[in-house]
């Protein structure tokens, strides 16, 4: 049976760590300050706001939430972006997506101050990722490579396969894993070989976002499973995209859903709330 890579009991270790960092930054006169903004009123948001929150209040992280009607316009939006960018309480802002169809997400994602870009999604920071000098990194990839890290896998030279191509989790993930010397191939939807290609994976790191695509028949034995799909059943479960049980049995590793890379997401938006509270802290506390 394959070591479970428990995201949880590291998220906490994590968080533990950064209680201690926000003690540190509050005796200096900065708390740290994570502004949320939903708009609309979907679920699985509202579930992911409530977390962040629950996250913030736990470590000690100053947290605003706004939560706005549907029917909010962009400008409205932009207009409250801008005024939290000029806010020196606030280090990390937030817009839970998806937004509502009628709001440009480029606009909103571009207004936001690139300093106070935790979730670093702005271009600015993302072609920061691109050559490898950063201040935050994409909380879902980040959070896949502490997973890495701490269960001991070096991924040099390792064979990794990333399966989705989004801007949020799968490019950036590639990028981490080419950073720490792994040979990355992405597949997605056109992939025509998708079995065959995670057939040589060492590490398969799934974000498609279809329950249980991925089954043991297309694992290498001793492969590392990663599964950051979080996909809700018709009976409300929540599954993966990685059948666990069939993957499980030829992996050394995998990561269970829920409680494998969803809690690491929530701890690394949080680490990055402290950093740029602490870059404010050393620039004077002025952004
Ligand atoms: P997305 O819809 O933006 O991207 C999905 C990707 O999968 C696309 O690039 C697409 O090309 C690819 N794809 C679709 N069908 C495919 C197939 N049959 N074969 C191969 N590739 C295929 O989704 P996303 O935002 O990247 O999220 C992916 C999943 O990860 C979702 O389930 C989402 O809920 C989850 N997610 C989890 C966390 C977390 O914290 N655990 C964070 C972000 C996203």
């Amino acid at each position: 049976m394959a070591i479970i890579l428990d995201g949880k009991k590291l998220a906490q270790k994590i968080k533990d760590n950064l209680k201690a960092q926000t003690i540190r930054l509050t005796e200096k006169g900065k708390t740290p300050g994570l502004a949320v903004i939903i708009v609309g009123n979907n679920s699985a948001s509202r579930i992911y706001v409530n977390s962040k929150k629950r996250a913030c209040a736990e470590i000690g992280i100053y947290s605003e939430e706004y939560a706005l009607p549907e029917d909010t316009s962009e400008k409205e939006l932009l207009e409250l972006i801008e005024k939290l960018n000029k806010n020196s309480d606030i280090d990390g802002i937030l817009v839970q997506l998806p937004l509502p169809g009628h709001i440009d997400e480029k606009a909103v994602i571009n207004a936001i101050s690139p300093g106070k870009d935790v979730d670093a999604f702005h271009p600015v920071n993302v072609g920061k990722i691109m050559i490898g000098d950063y201040d935050f990194l994409p909380c879902t990839p980040a959070g896949v490579i502490e997973l890495i890290n701490e269960s001991g896998i070096d991924l040099e030279g390792k064979e990794c396969v990333v399966i989705g191509r989004s801007n949020i989790v799968g490019k950036p993930m590639s990028m981490l894993l080419l950073h720490k010397n792994a040979t990355v191939t992405i597949c997605h939807s056109k992939t025509v070989n998708l079995a065959e290609t995670v057939r040589r994976a060492d590490v398969v790191v799934a974000a498609v976002g279809r329950a249980q695509l991925i089954n043991g028949d297309m694992i290498k034995e001793g492969a590392v499973v990663i599964d950051v799909g979080m996909n809700r059943l018709e009976d409300n479960t929540l599954a993966g995209d990685v059948h666990f049980e069939s993957c499980a049995k030829k992996a050394y590793a995998i990561t269970p859903v829920p409680g494998g890379v969803g809690p690491m997401t929530i701890a690394m938006l949080m680490k990055n709330t402290v950093k740029s509270a602490s870059l404010a802290c050393s620039r004077g506390g002025v952004e």
